[in-house]
């Protein structure tokens, strides 16, 4: 690996770090750059070597120091996500997309921490995504830009006819519309081949965590479950942008 590269995983972790806080803010409506971070329990303001990832959160075992309220699992996934999203795109990115495919991973990974806890996909991240592609379509395929173009159309418009099918059928909302624009920005990304893949593993991947969350606490699904789609949409789309690239060797290992 590069200095580059384990820069990256490095950053993954902090990057995963902030994204847990500023998400955690995000669906408490508080600002995301003022303010230091707090334990939720007793409100104590935290030192900083206890924001240091992964590391502060195994030697506490979890545990706010002073009123032992656990602090979650929450804050170790996303900096373990973020620095695996970077260990995946220095194995798998497309030769000179690196940087946009860690971009990429991290922007997702922020989409899927805040749908996870407020169910709603901010347009300025959905955005991002879009406005990423676009750049990675101008920077290294300026070629293939109408196969691109069409995944986006179609990405959308899947799930934008799902989500108007599913309300005229049942009265109520199943999909939210930023699932749509999501699996939209992603198109951009994968291209019109990618977005049935994406579909798959999201849809496989949203099945198997809410059966693991129904075993969990013990209760069926009900049809009033809620559930959020848009963290398997994004899983889905970073691993087929990736699997889409990964070299030949890599794949044909696996095979
Ligand atoms: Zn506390």
């Amino acid at each position: 690996m590069t200095t580059y590269e384990i820069f990256l995983v490095l950053a993954g972790l902090l990057i995963g770090s902030a994204i847990d806080a500023g998400a955690d803010r995000y669906a408490r409506e508080e600002s995301w750059i003022t303010g230091r971070s707090r334990c939720r329990t007793c409100d104590r303001t935290l030192n900083w070597y206890e924001l240091v990832p992964l590391a502060s959160w195994v030697i506490s075992r979890g545990r706010c120091r002073t009123c032992h309220a656990p602090i979650g699992w929450s804050s170790p996934a996303t900096e373990l996500a973020g620095a695996l999203i970077a260990v995946g795109a220095v194995f798998c990115a497309p030769p000179g997309l690196l940087t946009f495919t860690v971009l990429l991973g991290w922007l997702l990974l922020a989409l899927a921490a805040i749908d996870f806890r407020t169910f709603l996909l901010p347009d300025g991240f959905n955005a991002a995504v879009l406005v990423l592609g676009l750049a990675m379509l101008a920077w290294a395929r300026p070629t293939e830009w109408p196969l691109h173009f069409a995944g986006g159309a179609l990405g959308f418009g899947l799930l934008w006819i799902v989500e108007l099918a599913y309300r005229s059928l049942r009265g109520r909302d199943g999909l939210g519309r930023g699932d749509a624009k999501l699996l939209g920005a992603i198109g951009l990304w994968v291209g019109a081949y990618g977005i049935a893949p994406v579909l798959l593993i999201a849809s496989l991947s949203g099945i198997a965590a809410a059966l693991g969350l129904s075993l969990r606490e013990s209760k069926m699904l009900s049809r009033q479950s809620a559930i959020a789609f848009g963290p398997w949409i994004a899983l889905g789309g970073y691993i087929v942008w990736l699997l889409q690239a990964a070299p030949i060797s890599l794949v044909g290992g696996a095979l």
